[in-house]
């Protein structure tokens, strides 16, 4: 298994440093490595091999892993979805980045959390570009007003740029759009202190890192 993983991790870090170098040599891309489909053994593995930013879509999960793992110096991402009955537990665990503020509603609750506790959280607002009904986050045509909102109404946030998931699409076509969507937005909100576009996952991390993405959450593809 830690020659699998080997493998995987070199393979998808060289295939990251192909998909920057493209864009331009000073273009640098985080890597977040998705443990959810995998145990705490091979996390250990992975860090051994230098990776050091992992991400959970569960707080649960996130909070038992952090314990477990506590001795190493690693980086925690939550990237899924936050129901407001974990919010305390959230800001419990302090994790360096939550990836998926997907509303107003949410923020302004977490906000007042942070206030009550005097701390403050990083936090991408999460953005569905692809419109799909299946996934959160803001609308494109919402994103910029909302982020704009949660800097003025929430100071206990600290947003860093935005999130989204691709396109759920055979089209490569189709899952570009969504990522070029996105990449505006971040685009836009860069002179108001944007600095993560987190997009990107197994199947598309080297298109998403083409239009423009600085952070990619790679999940399958290294623990596979
Ligand atoms: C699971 C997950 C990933 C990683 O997915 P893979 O396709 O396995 O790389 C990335 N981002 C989010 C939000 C996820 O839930």
């Amino acid at each position: 298994m830690k020659q699998q993983l080997n493998k995987n991790l070199d393979e998808v870090i060289w295939n990251i440093e192909q998909a920057r170098i493209h864009v331009n040599e000073h273009h640098i891309v985080k890597l977040v490595a998705v443990g959810k489909y995998s145990d705490e053994e091979n996390i250990k593995t992975l860090y051994a091999l230098g990776q050091r930013a992992f991400g959970e879509n569960q707080v649960q999960q996130l909070e038992e892993r952090m314990h477990h793992l506590e001795a190493l110096p690693l980086e925690w991402h939550m990237i899924g979805t936050l129901q407001s009955n974990k919010i305390n537990k959230l800001i419990e665990l302090r994790p360096a980045l939550f990836q998926s503020l997907d509303s107003l509603k949410l923020a302004l609750a977490l906000n007042q959390r942070l206030a009550e506790k005097n701390q403050s959280m990083n936090a991408l607002l999460q953005i569905n570009s692809a419109n799909e009904a299946s996934k959160s986050g803001v609308s494109s045509d919402e994103a910029l007003d909302i982020y704009a909102q949660i800097q003025q109404e929430c100071p206990n946030i600290n947003l860093k740029g935005v999130m989204s998931i691709g396109a759920l699409s055979e089209d490569r076509k189709v899952i570009q759009n969504s990522f070029e969507s996105t990449y505006k937005i971040y685009e836009s909100l860069k002179q108001h202190g944007a600095k993560i576009c987190s997009m990107g996952m197994s199947n598309d991390y080297e298109l998403a890192i083409q239009c423009g993405s600085n952070l990619v959450r790679v999940g399958s593809k290294i623990f596979k």
